[in-house]
C-alpha cells in the first residue's frame, strides 16, 4: 500500500501551485520523497519533493 499526499504542489504549466489529492508519495534512490499528482487544471503530471520524514 503506498502512501500519498494531498496538498500543494506547483505547476510547472500553470505556474500557479494547485492542489492536489491522491499523490502517490515513492521514494528514489537518493532517499528522497517525492509525492508525484496530477494537476487538476491541465492535466500535467506535477512533483512536490517531500525531503525526509519529519
Ligand atoms: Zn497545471
Amino acid at each position: 500500500m503506498s502512501e500519498t499526499y494531498s496538498g500543494e504542489v506547483y505547476c510547472v504549466k500553470c505556474k500557479e501551485k494547485r492542489e492536489v489529492t491522491d499523490a502517490v508519495v515513492a521514494e528514489n534512490a537518493n532517499g528522497r520523497r517525492m509525492a508525484k499528482g496530477t494537476c487538476p487544471v491541465c492535466g500535467t503530471t506535477v512533483v512536490r519533493i517531500m525531503g525526509k520524514k519529519k
